[in-house]
């Protein structure tokens, strides 16, 4: 459903909303960022459709924080592109570079919300794109914008703490509120940076409902970064694994097997748990060697 008819429903008029774009394609042509002498993202190349849920995976250091920096323009590559529904994201600047943050929202490991703000001011820091800066910083959010992060509390049975402090809810719940933070942002995309690192499976499981369900309900892209291969096969359309920068994996999560998890992992395999084999068997998968 797109956010514009979900906020109708919440008793608002809708029509100033953009539903999220459904036929937005996400390119990255040749990218690669280097640190002093580190290739930490080598020459990646990817098309991602708009809707899909892509988990990108591989040991720590990797290059995956970097691959979701350069998308968001957090951090600018040294060489490639990126492109987005035909427009060049790595050439933008000003206004247009803000709406592009605006429509590709980061979830962090950390949650990296206000501890001792409400949870509903939280949420709405993620409307902060679209009100003047005279309106937001005393709070004078309309009721509009309220209604709308109440909802989003709403779909993720959090509106009962919209007005304890934020540092007071579980990790968990911390990272739902973060969630609803980039949801209210409207995004083509969620770029999540490890958003259960922090969790216990419980809780991680929790979250990446909620990620799946903005992904499912809106449309909304997601693409996140997981140190769990059980969590990706589970949640995920189409893993990207890389390896000292590079791609080395693409293709559906019943394509990795248990071999190429462990070369994807190296010295980390001990970590690759393989719950059922029989679902790597037979899918056609794109491996190559991170020489
Ligand atoms: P991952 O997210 O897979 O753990 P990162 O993208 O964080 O990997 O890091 C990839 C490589 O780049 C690592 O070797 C890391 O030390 C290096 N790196 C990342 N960010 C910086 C930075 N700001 N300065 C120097 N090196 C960095």
């Amino acid at each position: 459903m797109p956010l514009c008819r979900w906020v109708a429903v919440a008793g608002v008029s809708g029509a100033a909303l953009r539903p999220p774009g459904e036929k937005r394609l996400l390119v990255t042509e040749r990218i690669s960022k280097t640190f002093d002498r580190t290739r930490a993202v080598d020459n990646v190349s990817l098309a991602i459709p708009a809707g899909e849920f892509v988990g990108v995976i591989g040991r720590s250091g990797a290059g995956k924080s970097t691959l979701l920096r350069l998308i968001n323009r957090l951090s600018d590559p040294n060489a490639g592109q990126v492109f987005w529904d035909g427009i060049e994201v790595t050439s933008l600047h000003g206004r247009k570079l803000r709406d592009w943050r605006r429509r590709c929202a980061m979830v962090f490991q950390q949650f990296n919300l206000v501890g001792r703000l409400d949870v509903l001011n939280n949420v709405l820091m993620g409307r902060l794109a679209y009100v003047p800066v005279w309106r937001s910083l005393p709070k004078l959010w309309s009721r509009e914008d309220k209604l709308m992060a109440m909802a989003a509390l709403d779909q993720f049975g959090l509106a009962d703490f919209a007005a304890q402090r934020a540092e007071t809810l579980s990790g968990g719940q911390q990272q739902r509120v973060a969630i609803c933070r980039a949801l209210v942002q409207e995004p083509d995309i969620v770029l999540a940076d490890e958003p259960v690192a922090s969790l216990d499976p419980e809780n991680s499981r929790v979250v990446m409902e909620a990620l799946r369900h903005i992904n499912r309900h809106f449309g909304v892209t997601v693409i996140c970064n997981l140190h769990s291969v059980e969590l990706a096969r589970d949640y995920c359309d189409r893993l990207v694994g890389m390896a000292a920068g590079r791609v080395v994996f693409d293709a559906a999560p019943s394509a990795l097997t248990n071999t190429a998890a462990r070369q994807l992992y190296g010295v980390d395999a001990s970590r690759v748990t393989i719950a059922d084999e029989r679902r790597v068997a037979g899918t056609a998968a794109r491996v190559a060697t991170a020489s």
